[in-house]
């Protein structure tokens, strides 16, 4: 059994703000926003990082962005726009190893890369 932080999220054993959840995916509120909508997107499959996906997880990771446009036309960004971020291992910046994706938007974001 997988015991990450997203997992225990997925299984309700840590409470988060759901925006959107289906048989694969689960969309919740960042904790820590960095833009007035943040909103993280990850596939109910533990998968540890973009490094450890494979053929198999092609389709998960094409619904996911369908769910994408879903969710930012009921937020309300899909007009003004948003970014999407994933990041991988260590130098990448990612902090919780299940494969995620950050939903940023309702501002205008700046171009960084760190
Ligand atoms: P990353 O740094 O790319 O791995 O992103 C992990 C994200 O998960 C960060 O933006 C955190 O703020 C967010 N996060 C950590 N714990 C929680 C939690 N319990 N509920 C919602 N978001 C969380
Ligand atoms: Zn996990």
């Amino acid at each position: 059994m997988e015991e990450c932080l997203f997992c225990k999220i997925i299984k309700g054993e840590i409470p988060s703000t759901k925006v959107y959840e289906d048989d694969k995916v689960l969309c919740f509120k960042d904790i820590n926003p960095e833009a007035p909508v943040h909103v993280i997107v990850i596939p109910k499959k533990h998968i540890s990082s973009l490094n450890d996906l494979t053929v198999n997880d092609e389709e998960v990771i094409g619904h996911i962005y369908t769910v994408i446009r879903k969710i930012t036309k009921e937020l309300g960004i899909a007009d003004s726009g948003y970014r999407v971020v994933s990041n991988c291992n260590e130098d990448g910046g990612q902090t919780v190893p299940h494969v995620h994706f950050h939903v940023l938007g309702g501002k205008k974001l700046r171009i960084s890369v760190v």
